[in-house]
C-alpha cells in the first residue's frame, strides 16, 4: 500500500501567528503600573494586518479567488502580498507615493505586482477599484481585499485580543485596566472592540490614539458620525484615511472608547524611545500608540477611571513601511534629539 499524501488546501496554511505578549519595564515605570506589549510587529508581514487581511485572503481563495487586489497604506498590502505568495494566488497591491525603495523590493520580492496608487490611501482605493473594472471589461476577475471597512477583516484581527486573554492570565492577571491602540480606518478598532466583546471585557475602556492631520475618528466621535477630512497632514500615513468606518463610530456611542491625539513630533519621538528601549522599529501610527504611555497621558487617564493595579495592554501594530533611514529623516526634520536622556515622561499630549 502506498503512502496517502494529503495535499495541503489553503484553507490550513497558517497565515498569522500568536504574537508574544511580554511585560515592558521601561513602560510600566513611566505608567506607573504594569504594562505588557502586544508583539503585532512580529507577524511575518510587519504588522496586525495579517490577522484580517489573511482571513480575507484565505475566505476569497476558497471561494475560487485567484487575483486578489488591495489598497493600501503599505501595510495591508504587505499582508495580501504575504498572504497571496502562501496560498499561491497572484496579488496586484496600490500603495501610497513615498515609500521607501527596500518596502517596495519586499513586495516584489514576495511575487505581488506593486503599483503606486496615490499619495494617499483613499485615492490608491480609488485607482484599485479602476483597475479591478479594467480587468472585468476585459473579462479578468479578481478580488477586491478592504484594508479595513469588512467584517471578515475584524474578525481576524478580533484573535489578538483572544489571544491575550491566556496570556495575561499566565501572567496572573484576569483582565486588563485598558486596552491602548491606533486608529487608521477603524479596522483594528473593530476588531480589538469586537473581541474584547467576545471575551466579555466589554467594560474595559480602549484607549483610542491619532495624530493630529490624520484625526478621522477623534472627529467623527464629536460629530457622532462619520466625518470626511479634507486632506491628511500628518506624517503618520498608515492612520490616513480621510474617514473612519462607520462600525467604530457605532462601536464608540455602545461601549467606553476614549480617543487622543498628539502631535507628529511626539509619535516620531515615541518610536525613537521605543527603539531606545525595547530594540524595535515601528512607523509613526504606532509611536502615536506608545504616546499613551510615554506622555503620562494614561498614568492620569488611569488614576481616575481605574484606580489599582490592573495591567494596561498596549497593542504594538508594528508596519513595515519604515525604515532606519526614514525614522532618522523625520526624527531630523522634528529636530529630536535621538540620545533623548531627558524624556521620562514626555511633556503632556495636547487633547
Ligand atoms: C493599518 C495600520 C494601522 C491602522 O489600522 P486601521 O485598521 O486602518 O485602523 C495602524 N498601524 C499600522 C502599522 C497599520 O498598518
Amino acid at each position: 500500500m502506498s503512502d496517502t499524501v494529503t495535499s495541503q488546501l489553503p484553507d490550513d496554511v497558517q497565515l498569522h501567528v500568536q504574537t508574544p505578549l511580554i511585560f515592558s519595564a521601561p513602560l510600566s515605570k513611566v505608567a506607573n503600573r504594569p504594562v505588557f506589549l502586544k508583539l503585532e510587529n512580529t507577524q511575518p508581514s510587519g504588522s496586525f494586518k495579517l490577522r484580517g487581511i489573511g482571513h480575507s485572503c484565505k475566505l476569497a481563495v476558497k471561494n475560487g479567488a485567484s487575483h486578489l487586489v488591495c489598497s493600501s497604506g503599505g501595510n495591508a498590502g504587505m499582508a495580501t502580498a504575504y498572504s497571496a505568495n502562501r496560498l499561491g494566488v497572484k496579488a496586484t497591491v496600490f500603495t501610497m507615493d513615498g515609500l521607501p525603495q527596500p518596502v517596495l523590493k519586499k513586495f516584489s520580492d514576495l511575487g505581488s505586482d506593486i503599483h503606486i496608487g496615490g499619495p494617499i490611501w483613499d485615492i490608491c482605493d480609488a485607482t484599485a477599484k479602476k483597475y479591478i473594472q479594467k480587468m472585468k471589461d476585459e473579462g479578468k476577475t479578481c478580488h477586491y481585499i478592504h484594508p479595513f471597512d469588512s467584517p471578515v477583516v475584524w474578525d481576524g484581527h478580533s484573535t489578538l485580543i483572544h489571544e491575550v486573554v491566556g496570556q495575561l492570565a499566565s501572567a496572573g492577571y484576569e483582565e486588563p485596566g485598558a486596552v491602548v491602540t491606533c486608529v487608521g480606518g477603524g479596522g483594528l478598532l473593530a476588531g480589538i472592540a469586537h473581541g474584547m466583546k467576545h471575551v466579555h471585557w466589554d467594560h474595559v475602556p480602549i484607549v483610542a490614539m491619532e495624530t493630529y492631520g490624520a484625526d478621522s475618528f477623534n472627529k467623527a466621535v464629536k460629530a457622532g458620525k462619520v466625518v470626511k477630512l479634507d486632506e491628511i497632514t500628518s506624517c503618520a500615513k498608515t492612520l490616513g484615511a480621510l474617514a473612519v468606518c462607520q462600525e467604530v463610530v457605532d462601536l464608540s456611542q455602545k461601549r467606553k472608547i476614549t480617543s487622543h491625539l498628539v502631535d507628529d513630533k511626539t509619535a516620531v519621538e515615541c518610536c525613537v524611545l521605543f527603539l531606545r528601549d525595547h530594540q524595535f522599529l515601528v512607523e509613526p501610527a504606532c509611536g502615536a500608540t506608545l504616546a499613551a504611555v510615554y506622555t503620562g497621558k494614561i498614568r492620569e487617564y488611569l488614576e481616575e477611571q481605574s484606580p489599582g493595579t490592573s495591567p494596561i495592554v498596549v497593542v504594538i501594530c508594528g508596519g513595515a513601511t519604515v525604515d532606519i533611514d526614514t525614522l532618522n529623516g523625520l526624527a531630523a526634520k522634528f529636530d529630536i534629539d535621538t540620545k533623548l536622556e531627558k524624556y521620562y515622561p514626555l511633556e503632556q499630549m495636547r487633547l
